[in-house]
């Protein structure tokens, strides 16, 4: 059974909090000396859950039962579209913002590898791809479900390490999933160091996405009162209105006649062979400050503070623009 140091680092249990050693893992089973719970080992990865707490259990990991984040549950026709035609829209700035993270976290100059944690990082992120593969940091890559990438599994109400173990946490396209996105902060919070940094994306205008698991959508404002313990560095729309109506209307044509697997495929092709370019109005709508009021989703860089912005400053965040 190996598990990276660097995965290990700072990493405890989730339901007592104390330290896990890796002698303490007999036979795929990882046993808290303290509070007595087991934590499942599966192809590597370890499952700490606090079941208590949390919508997942350890029998979802352990059948390997299909959550919504799992690619599998994409049909192989849904792939194919996919893979041939052009997508409605999505992250604009995703490539962008990550290495600008990058470069904030290497301008330290610390004496060590910055540590990321990543969370919802089954898969390689919309432009992420340079970041993760980055020599220069450390970075671990942690979901609620099975993936290419994952190698830690827990629910992010319950984030299983000390804290301030990381110098940045990213959470992107996450926190609309999430039943709880407070409680997910307060703990992207507390793991972070003092000057961590946070990079969250969640969307605004976007429609469920996720079946039974997708719950909240945030405006600019909202998801600054979400970031209130951290100092913006950097914010803005990740797709404009162009690409909120691009989807609106796919999910029009769904609504209307995707009653079955077959039509809301057959639909989804037809929305984007017919609707692509329609994301292209972004690069007109961006020039307008407004263009926030129905952007698709926000990204937000911030770095963490001891004390929260003031409500009456979130009101004049709106009208600054
Ligand atoms: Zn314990």
């Amino acid at each position: 059974m190996i598990i990276s140091n660097s995965i290990l680092k700072g990493m405890n249990c989730p339901r007592c909090k104390s330290v896990l050693k890796l002698e303490q893992i007999v036979e795929d089973n990882w046993l808290c000396q303290y509070c007595g719970q087991s934590y499942p080992i599966i192809n590597g990865i370890p499952i700490l859950l606090n079941e208590s707490e949390s919508i997942f259990s350890f029998k979802d990991f352990v059948n390997q039962r299909n959550l919504f984040f799992d690619l599998s549950r994409k049909g192989k026709v849904m792939s194919l579209i996919s893979r041939i035609t052009p997508n409605m829209g999505g992250n604009n700035l995703g490539r962008k913002n990550t290495l600008f993270l990058e470069d904030l976290l290497l301008r330290r100059d610390l004496s060590y590898k910055p540590r990321v944690l990543i969370v919802g990082g089954s898969i390689v992120g919309d432009g992420m791809n340079d970041f993760v593969n980055s020599e220069k940091i450390e970075i671990v890559e942690s979901d609620v479900s099975f993936g290419p990438r994952t190698k830690v599994i827990f629910d992010s109400h319950t984030i299983p390490y000390e804290n301030e173990s990381f110098d940045c946490v990213i959470v992107q396209a996450v926190l609309e999933h999430v039943i709880s996105p407070t409680k997910c902060v307060s703990e992207i919070y507390r793991v972070l160091k003092p000057d961590g940094l946070v990079y969250a994306e969640t969307p605004f205008m976007q429609q469920v996405h996720g079946g039974p698991y997708d719950f909240t959508r945030f405006s600019k404002s909202g998801h600054r009162k979400l970031f209130e313990y951290f100092d913006e560095i950097k914010s803005g729309a990740t797709a404009g209105s162009a690409t909120s109506f691009a989807w609106s209307y796919q999910y029009l044509l769904l609504a209307l006649f995707g009653y079955t697997e077959k039509m809301r495929a057959a639909i989804k092709f037809f929305a984007r062979i017919t609707g692509f370019w329609i994301k292209y109005l972004d690069s007109l709508t961006s020039i307008n400050p407004r263009d926030t009021d129905g952007a698709s989703g926000f990204y937000f860089i911030g770095l963490k503070r001891n004390q929260a912005l003031p409500d009456r400053q979130i009101i004049d965040y709106y009208l600054r623009r």
